[in-house]
């Protein structure tokens, strides 16, 4: 299908599928662009299942950008913990602030002002500015570039810049006049519930008259994606050192990967180093303990982004000296109880079960 029969073609299809079809999702209900642009951050990398409960405690919590830029930085990440890929919350909130101080707490509707704000990129710009003000911008997420592909039955790497050039401008020249915020949610819905990643259900699709990759039989095949290596693997110590009853957290520097979150003090075990030696290290360079006895706790497995890690939870008892910030920002020392107040990743989750505290990662 060629592009410009498609932009003739699909709009109205499309509108009139999505109008019968779509979710009633909570973030369909309003046009606050606070209220939409939290949505799609928090569906980054996270289904819509998942987000739903997470995005009305958010709410509840800081019902206006007024309410969130003025909130400290920890209670943020406090209702975000569970979500995971924490940069989104500490440049939300980062990005909140800088409207109340720059933009009179309005978020501003134009694509160069809102793109400079942190964590903004072309797709949440996109989607805020369409969905909330309707502004012909438009959003390419995989859903939207996995239905583009199919449509104009494009046989490339997805990922190639060139494929994802030619995709941005097709989905800008789609945009029917006036319905950018319906449009653009269609195209993801599309995607979301009837174009999907494996078996798409093609006879129900509104655009099949239309789609090269359906017409040739090649659904199931596009898009293709270039291989990747494998994904990095770590061993993490983590020493959980007690201390009359109360247990030892240290706060992560605010940037950077988990930044801001708290956790057990550890680290990457070096070449060849036994796990105990990589706690007693990591414990040593962190927070400026000696720890005695060590015992094994708990293994458990997380998967980031770009890495997976195998952290190996080690109990530690008798340390010697005092816990100070070295190569942290805070420390503390926690009863068990009391753990859930502290906004902890969700790779920690299990070490918070074995010792009671699992409130906080879990949420
Ligand atoms: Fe996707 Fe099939 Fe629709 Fe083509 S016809 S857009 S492959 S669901």
């Amino acid at each position: 299908m060629s592009e410009s029969s498609l932009v003739r073609e699909l709009p109205r299809r499309l509108l009139a599928w999505y109008s019968r079809e779509r979710r009633d999702l909570p973030w369909r209900r309003t046009r606050d662009p606070y209220r939409i642009w939290l949505a799609e951050v928090m569906l980054q990398q996270t289904r819509v299942d998942a987000v739903i409960p997470y995005y009305r405690r958010f709410l509840s919590r800081f019902p206006t950008l007024t309410a969130l830029a003025a909130a400290p930085l920890e209670e943020v990440l406090w209702a975000w913990a569970g979500l995971g890929y924490y940069a989104r919350a500490r440049n939300l909130h980062a990005a909140a602030r800088r409207v109340v101080a720059e933009h009179g707490g309005r978020v501003p509707r134009d694509l160069e002002e809102l793109r400079a704000l942190p964590g903004v990129g072309r797709y949440t710009a996109g989607a805020v500015l369409s969905i909330a003000f309707d502004v012909p911008a438009p959003v390419l997420d995989g859903n939207v570039a996995r239905v583009l592909a199919r449509l104009l039955r494009l046989r490339g790497d997805i990922r190639a810049a060139a494929t994802q050039r030619r995709l941005w401008r097709v989905a800008e020249q789609l945009i029917p006049s006036g319905r950018a915020g319906d449009f653009n949610q269609a195209m993801m819905e599309l995607g979301a519930l009837v174009c999907t990643p494996a078996r798409p259900r093609c006879p129900r699709c509104p655009a099949a008259r239309l789609c090269g990759a359906f017409l040739h039989g090649e659904q199931e095949e596009l898009p293709r994606k270039a291989r990747r290596g494998p994904v990095p693997h770590f061993d993490v110590g983590v020493g959980l050192v007690w201390r009359r009853g109360r247990v030892l957290i240290a706060r992560r520097p605010p940037s950077g990967l988990l930044g801001g979150l708290w956790e057990f003090p550890g680290g990457k075990r070096e070449e060849g180093e036994p796990l105990e030696e990589t706690v007693r290290r990591e414990v040593r360079e962190e927070v400026g303990l000696e720890i005695g006895r060590l015992s094994p706790l708990v293994i458990c497995q997380h998967a980031y982004s770009h890495f997976r890690v195998t952290l190996h939870a080690f109990e530690c008892r008798a340390p010697r000296g005092r816990a100070r910030p070295l190569a942290c920002e805070a420390v503390r020392w926690v009863r068990p109880a009391d753990l859930a107040a502290y906004p902890f990743p969700a790779g920690s989750r299990g070490i918070l079960r074995r010792i009671g505290g699992g409130a906080a990662a879990a949420r």
